[in-house]
This record gives C-alpha cells, sequence and structure tokens, in this order.
C-alpha cells in the first residue's frame, strides 16, 4: 500500500547505480533535471563485483571499481543529483508522469524515467549449484575468493569474466580449474594468453558440470568429457570453491508489463537512441545491451539517455 503523503514528483528518475545511471546522473543534474536515482541492492552495480578496471579511458594505471563508482557517484552529486537507497517493486508505465514504486512504499511520478538497472550472473540450472550456494558456489570471485586462500576452486566458463576470475583466484588460491564447454576460449587475446600462460591454471576444454558433491560444502565435482562422443568420460575433481562465470542476464523482470524486451529479457531500444517503445522511458548500460557490456559504452549510453530524456522533458 502506497501513502499519498509520500509520493514525490520529480522531471528525472534513474534508476541503477552502475557507470549508465551514474554518468546519466551526472548529465541531468547538468541539464537542470534534478535527478533522483534509485541506487538499487548492488551499490555500483557489477563492476564492482570485478578486481581492477583497466579499460576505462583516462586510467592509465587501471582503478579499483569502488574508486570510479565513488568517484561518478560524487560527480554526479556535485551537479544536484538526489540519491534514494531500495529497489524498484512497480512500475505504471501507462500513465503520465510515470509512476515508480520504490520497497513498495515510497512513490515517485516522474516526467521520464531512465531504466539502467544493469545485469545479473547466470547459473547453470543444476541442483547442487542451489545446495551449496553460499557453502563453496559463488558468482564473483572479487568478493569470496579471499576465503578460498590457498584452495582448489574451479571457475566455470571460457569469457573474458571466466578468465579474469581465473586469473584473480590463481592470486590467491593453490590451483584454478577453468571448466570450459567448447575446445577453445571464447575470452579476448590478452585474457586467453594470461590465462594459459599462468602455472596454476590448468584448462579442462571440452568439460561440462554434472554436479557438486561434498558434505554440508563444496569439496568436489563430478564433469563430463565430451557428452555424446565416442569417448566420452566422467571425471571427478577435488575443489574447494566452485565459481560461475557464464554470463548474465539483464534486470528487466519489473518493467516486463510495459517495456518491449528481447527473448533474453533485455530491453529494445530504438535505433541510435535510448527511447524504449513507451515515450519517455529510456533505458541504457547493460540492461539494453546484449553486445558490448563494457562500463565506458555504458557510461556513453547513459549521457545519451540524458540527452534523450531532457529533449523529451523540454518537448512536454
Ligand atoms: P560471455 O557470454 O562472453 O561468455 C560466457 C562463457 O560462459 C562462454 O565461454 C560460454 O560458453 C560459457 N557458458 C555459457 N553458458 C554456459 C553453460 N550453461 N555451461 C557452461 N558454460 C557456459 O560472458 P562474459 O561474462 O565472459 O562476458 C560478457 C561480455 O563482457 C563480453 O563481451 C566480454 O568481452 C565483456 N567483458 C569484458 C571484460 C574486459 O574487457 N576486461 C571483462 C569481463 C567481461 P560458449 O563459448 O560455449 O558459449
Amino acid at each position: 500500500m502506497v501513502n499519498d503523503q509520500m509520493v514525490n514528483k520529480v522531471k528525472c528518475l534513474i534508476i541503477g547505480s552502475g557507470p549508465a545511471g551514474y554518468t546519466a546522473a551526472i548529465y541531468a543534474s547538468r541539464a537542470n533535471l534534478a535527478p533522483v536515482l534509485i541506487e538499487g541492492p548492488q551499490l555500483g552495480g557489477q563492476l564492482t563485483t570485478t578486481t581492477e578496471v583497466e579499460n576505462f579511458p583516462g586510467y592509465p594505471d587501471g582503478v579499483e571499481p569502488f574508486q570510479m563508482m565513488d568517484d561518478l557517484r560524487r560527480q554526479a552529486e556535485r551537479f544536484g543529483t538526489t540519491f534514494v537507497s531500495g529497489i524498484v517493486t512497480k512500475v505504471d508505465f501507462s500513465v503520465s508522469p510515470k509512476k515508480v514504486i520504490v520497497e513498495d512504499e515510497q512513490e515517485y511520478e516522474a516526467d521520464a524515467v531512465i531504466i539502467a538497472t544493469g545485469a545479473s550472473a547466470k547459473y547453470l540450472g543444476i541442483e547442487s549449484e542451489r545446495t551449496y550456494r553460499g557453502r563453496g558456489v559463488s558468482a564473483c570471485a572479487t568478493c569470496d575468493g579471499f576465503f578460498y586462500r590457498k584452495k582448489t576452486v574451479a571457475v566455470v566458463g571460457g569469457g573474458d569474466t571466466a578468465c579474469e576470475e581465473a586469473n584473480y583466484l590463481a592470486g590467491l588460491c593453490e590451483k584454478v580449474y577453468m571448466i570450459v564447454r567448447k575446445p577453445y576460449l571464447r575470452a579476448s587475446e590478452i585474457m586467453q594468453q594470461r590465462v594459459l600462460n599462468n602455472p596454476k591454471i590448468e584448462v579442462l576444454f571440452e568439460h561440462n558440470t554434472l554436479q557438486l558433491t561434498g558434505e554440508g560444502k563444496v569439496e568436489g565435482a563430478d564433469l563430463i568429457y565430451r557428452k555424446g562422443e565416442p569417448d566420452e568420460t566422467i571425471r571427478h575433481i577435488d575443489i574447494n570453491g566452485f565459481f560461475l562465470a557464464i554470463g548474465h542476464h539483464p534486470n528487466t523482470e519489473v518493467f516486463k508489463d510495459y517495456v518491449a524486451r528481447d527473448p533474453e529479457g533485455f530491453i529494445i531500444v530504438k535505433d541510435n537512441s535510448t527511447q524504449t517503445n513507451i515515450p519517455g522511458v529510456f533505458a541504457a548500460g547493460d540492461c539494453a545491451d546484449p553486445h558490448y557490456r563494457q562500463a565506458v559504452v555504458a557510461a556513453g549510453s547513459g549521457a545519451k539517455a540524458a540527452i534523450d530524456a531532457d529533449k523529451y522533458i523540454k518537448s512536454l
């Protein structure tokens, strides 16, 4: 139930606190839109689950993700952004101004809404992954790697995230297996080389995970090599930690009754803009980007969303 006295009227509401959301806030506040930014469950977004950002232009020596997010946040604050912590639980985009409800009680009415809710880690979907969640299963090496110092872990996936996590864990652990379903890595050349040249990392190509084993916590994994082929083999590895790095799905569920999405849930935007199918609702960053998923691209689309929102508000 929403308390009438808590309805807040704003010109521009931004949902999400990653590079897209904060950059949208910098631009929207500099355009005098006095934006309110809902920070969501993971302050700073997905980037804060990584170790170091090496490829954001302007940081020749790399930057700690929390530092970078804090810098972006302070920059948005400097120009007048208001921050609200909480999760958006409901929206109504059939009306104008748009309604957005935070934590089922705080209601906002906004002329324009910028969705920048990012994406979350995917899991394999095997039963034992749920059984051991938080007891050896993790989707964030930076968050949980510390618990596996001098132990043996496995990272699932063959993309840039998996390579980055494997390298990070190799700095802490005795041994790191990479469980890769294809006969090759999908990651960029530089990340592949780092993995393949790291003596602590053993890449298990063409392996899939059947189940995790252990007494109350992960102690091993049963893998299958070349499933369905004549040389198919079942193999067991002893591990203490199992890290998922198999991609992400967009955090767009709460908007699904209004905003058009593709079959994977990414918000569909009109060509070369951030405009969704709803006038006044814009999308930026990974929630609308199945391809690039880079902080710098997300930041760029955040700027575009604020410019699109400003233009829309001026046309009202
Ligand atoms: P990707 O989609 O690139 O890779 C996912 C990996 O997981 C692939 O190897 C895929 O295998 C594997 N996978 C997916 N589902 C399963 C499954 N059910 N079982 C086993 N393996 C599975 O995701 P990332 O998160 O690695 O990267 C996403 C984007 O972000 C990319 O564009 C990447 O370049 C970028 N990125 C860039 C970084 C950087 O520049 N420093 C760091 C991190 C990410 P398969 O190949 O067989 O499909």
